[in-house]
């Protein structure tokens, strides 16, 4: 299932994204016979087994009750399907194009920090660039929402662990994280954590190490590559973290981006502007759209 947390007026919803429509499962839980988690982190910790037995109720729904509660993506709110992650932990130069776009060795292991998950947005929501920022810059990122607890695990046992995937945009404050030489303040800032729109789960992504992910600026492709040239791939990234850190249920790791941020362009860097628009496209998830803006 795709799943997405979305609102129409001010009433929040959970619900299965097909094609351009969404499928309310809030709406629905009355009539499929076992219980509707109440929000996507009551989603996110189920069994598989039980998430099985939701998707099959789905199928088997008839026509009408589907059809009174299925809307146009165009006509609702799609908020980030996560607001409140017990972490939001990101890697740093974990592929191969990326670090050679910057003339850097890759990591012998990953390297990690942390986001706040203050700066959580969801899909359309404005990217505020700080008026003391000059070079606010994009990386898409497959995200890893993790299902269930996970502590020195192996690298074979990491996919059971492993929830579904959404996509997070990076987004960062190149002056700041240079100045600093670290990361924290140059992409904590609020609104520099776009996620979303959806949550694929696990059975439905394929193979999460070879997805392609690409970025459009103002429907310029600045990025396309595929998760295939990660230098750690999703499950080595669950067991090297794991043996740092206890990750939980919901937990979202974003696992580094591809070539082609706004930094390292020739002949010139091109960083964003208000008002240009960032597409992200990760294949099995979706799309992730939204524009900058300007402190109001
Ligand atoms: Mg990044």
């Amino acid at each position: 299932m795709k799943l997405v947390r979305f609102k129409i007026g001010e009433k929040g919803y959970s619900g299965v994204l097909e094609d351009n429509h969404i499928v309310s499962l809030t709406t629905l839980s009355p009539l499929i016979k076992c219980s509707i988690p109440q929000n996507l982190e009551g989603f996110v910790s189920l069994d598989p087994e039980i998430l099985g037995v939701i998707e099959n109720h789905l199928k088997d729904l008839n026509g009408d009750s589907k059809k009174a509660a299925t809307h146009n993506i165009e006509y609702v709110e799609v908020l980030a399907p996560l607001i409140n992650p017990p972490k939001l932990i990101c890697l740093g130069l974990n592929y191969y194009d990326h670090a050679a776009e910057q003339g850097s060795k890759v990591p012998d292991e990953p390297i990690i920090f942390m986001k706040p998950r203050t700066a959580i947005i969801g899909l359309n929501n404005p990217i505020i660039k700080p008026n003391f920022v000059d070079k606010l810059d994009y990386e898409a990122e497959l995200a890893i929402v993790i299902g269930k607890k996970a502590r020195n695990i192996t690298v074979k046992a990491a996919e059971q662990h492993i929830f579904g995937y959404t996509i997070l945009n990076d987004v960062s404050a190149r002056d700041i994280q240079f100045k600093d030489r670290q990361w924290t303040r140059g992409k904590s800032f609020d609104t520099f954590a776009p996620l979303g729109p959806c949550i694929t789960t696990t059975n439905q992504i394929g193979d999460p190490t070879n997805l392609r992910i690409r970025t459009w600026v103002n429907n310029r492709l600045r990025q396309d590559s595929s998760t295939g040239n990660m230098v750690f791939n999703v499950y080595e990234i669950v067991h090297h973290l794991s043996r740092v850190m206890t990750l939980e249920p919901g937990d979202v790791i974003a696992t580094g981006t591809p070539a082609g941020v706004g930094v390292f362009m020739k002949p010139e860097p091109m960083f964003l502007k208000p008002g240009d628009r960032i597409i992200i496209e990760i294949e099995g998830i979706g799309k992730l759209e939204n524009s900058v803006a300007t402190v109001s």
